[in-house]
């Protein structure tokens, strides 16, 4: 099968960090900026690179985006620039557009004019790194909805050697353990009641954000 090909447009710290995460999971990344600096600062690290202003249309034309699977818009501080780019990639028919937004405001303009998902990543960050403040043996989590959550834990001490009848988290808090990383690098995918957690295992729970907030904070 084909790897799907990106393109990286603003190669600020946002879009540089992107691009080059990309390129280490084994994809081809054309890289653009109007800065001949930044540019040049990209040129080693990814396929190709182009100094070029993307609100300018003969321009993109004639980079061949439109053959692109995924263009991401990284320009930030720019409100304009980010919005004709953005209208631009659209009307030339790219697939897939991601598109960064400073704020929610930027961010309902970039979803009316079509773009295919809006990130939002110094308000994304902020609310992640509060929720690990506030929460030490988080590590990280997704939300599946606005109501439910798939967390990883750090198991504490003072849960350690304990087996998941004796936690007994669904019937104490209502979430379940859905895996666990052992520290020596196992995982135990649906672990059973007889299975344990060891102090620096890291646990995957499921459950309402309630539930989980719930548990996380007997933890502490
Ligand atoms: P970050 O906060 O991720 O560093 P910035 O907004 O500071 O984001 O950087 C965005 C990058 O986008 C800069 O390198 C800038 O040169 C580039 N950029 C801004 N406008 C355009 C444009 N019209 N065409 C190409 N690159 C642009």
């Amino acid at each position: 099968m084909k790897r799907s090909q990106y393109a990286v447009i603003g190669l600020g710290r946002f879009g540089s960090s992107l691009a080059k995460e990309l390129i280490q999971l084994g994809y081809e990344v054309m890289g653009i900026d109007m800065d001949e600096e930044a540019v040049e600062e990209m040129s080693e690290e990814l396929t190709h690179v182009v100094v070029a202003d993307s609100t300018d249309e003969d321009v993109i034309r004639s980079l061949g985006i439109r053959n692109f699977d995924c263009v991401i818009v990284a320009i930030g501080d720019d409100i304009q620039a980010s919005i004709l780019t953005t209208i631009l990639l659209k009307d030339i028919g790219v697939k897939m557009v991601v598109a960064k937004a400073l704020s929610e405001l930027h961010g309902k303009v970039l979803h009316k004019i079509g773009v295919d998902r809006v990130i939002f990543p110094e308000r994304d960050m902020g609310i992640r790194v509060a929720h690990q403040l506030v929460s030490p043996n988080l590590l990280d989590y997704i939300e599946l909805s606005k109501e439910y959550t798939i967390a990883e834990l750090a198991v504490p001490k003072c849960l350690d050697g304990l087996s998941l009848k004796e936690l007994d988290t669904r019937a104490r808090y209502g979430c379940s353990v859905v895996a666990i990383n052992k520290k020596h690098g196992d995982v135990i995918i649906a672990p059973t009641a007889t299975d344990t957690v060891d102090e620096k295992d890291v646990m995957v729970i499921i459950g309402t954000n309630e539930q989980i907030e719930h548990f996380e904070n007997a933890l502490v």
